[in-house]
């Protein structure tokens, strides 16, 4: 089940009720200080913060997690990540700047690249394992002098980005219906590449990828040594009409993630490309969370090793 918008309103009417949630999950995870590694601490409503027990080292709520050195308010953060996991298609920052009616687009748009630097992170943890379909493909995007500001419409030329895409499948038992796949669809992964050679792809497999694993690709080239690196590997050569019968899940992924890269932003530079990658996969691997996936993300950002692996600033 989903959580919709009133539900939403009900539980986070203001900053207080925002704040106290973070303070109750960060609680339920644990406060370790960082002094003295003393767990006990008792909560400073005036800084809002924990304070240790023992030596009185002070762990700012915002302190080791997503919003360390953010200026935002908690319910800006709360409601960025309602939107981003309960939302169908996510929201541009650009939307979301007008729903805030926050003045400035470029806090909410970092905001919005830390949330997926968070999912990212997330699922960097889980490897492939089982028959996985593997295909390269290229995605528009925009090159930047990356320590511009970001722009709303963007600049610099257009460029095509290459990306690995994995997918996880599950053969059916039984009888294939027509026009059916004749697998079932589990996970995605999607690695933003500097090339396709071998090289290249023989790592991404390796570091994604855990044994045992049977890949299927078409017989491209850049894929002819993935053997040294897996089980098994299966290549067939195909006609490019034929090729979504041999790799069905890869390309519907394929095409449903420029969907919707491009349905809610008007240009993505390539920097930032792996960030929107992120969301699109820890979206489709928990479809089936349903309003869990809101408690999901809110954990994993209060994490609180994630500060300074982020993606989102000037390079
Ligand atoms: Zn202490």
């Amino acid at each position: 089940m989903n959580m919709n918008f009133i539900d939403f309103v009900k539980k986070y009417p203001n900053e207080i009720s925002c704040i106290a949630h973070f303070r109750q999950a960060k609680e339920s995870k644990g406060i370790v200080c960082k002094k003295c590694g003393s767990t006990r601490h008792y909560w400073n409503r005036t800084y809002k913060a924990h304070d240790c027990c023992t030596c009185r080292y002070r762990t700012t709520l915002r302190s080791g997690t997503v919003m360390e050195s953010s200026k935002l308010p908690f319910q800006y953060w709360l409601y960025a990540i309602y939107l981003m996991t309960m939302t169908k298609k996510g929201i541009s920052a650009l939307e979301l700047q007008r729903q805030l009616g926050h003045k400035r687009y470029e806090p909410i748009w970092a905001m919005m690249h830390k949330l997926r630097s968070v999912m990212g992170l997330r699922e960097d943890k889980y490897e492939l394992d089982g028959v996985v379909e593997l295909d390269d493909a290229f995605f528009k995007t925009n090159t930047n002098d990356k320590k511009e500001t970001p722009t709303k419409r963007g600049r610099g030329s257009q460029e095509r980005s290459k990306v690995l895409v994995m997918a996880k499948v599950d053969h059916k038992i039984g009888p294939t219906k027509k026009h059916k796949k004749s697998s079932a669809f589990r996970f995605i992964k999607m690695i933003v590449i500097p090339d396709s050679s071998a090289k290249t792809m023989n790592e991404k497999v390796h570091t994604y990828t855990t044994t045992p694993v049977t890949i299927k690709s078409d017989g491209w080239r850049g894929f002819n040594k993935i053997k040294e690196v897996v089980h098994k590997h299966i290549s067939k050569i195909t006609p490019p009409k034929e090729a979504s019968n041999v790799l069905p899940w890869v390309h519907t992924m394929i095409s449903n993630a420029k969907r919707n890269l491009l349905g809610i932003n008007h240009k993505i530079n390539d920097y930032y490309l792996q960030n929107y990658l992120n969301e699109f996969c820890y979206k489709t691997n928990r479809r089936y969370f349903g309003k869990d996936l809101f408690e999901r993300l809110i954990f994993a950002s209060i994490e609180d090793t994630w500060y300074g692996k982020f993606r989102y600033n000037n390079g």
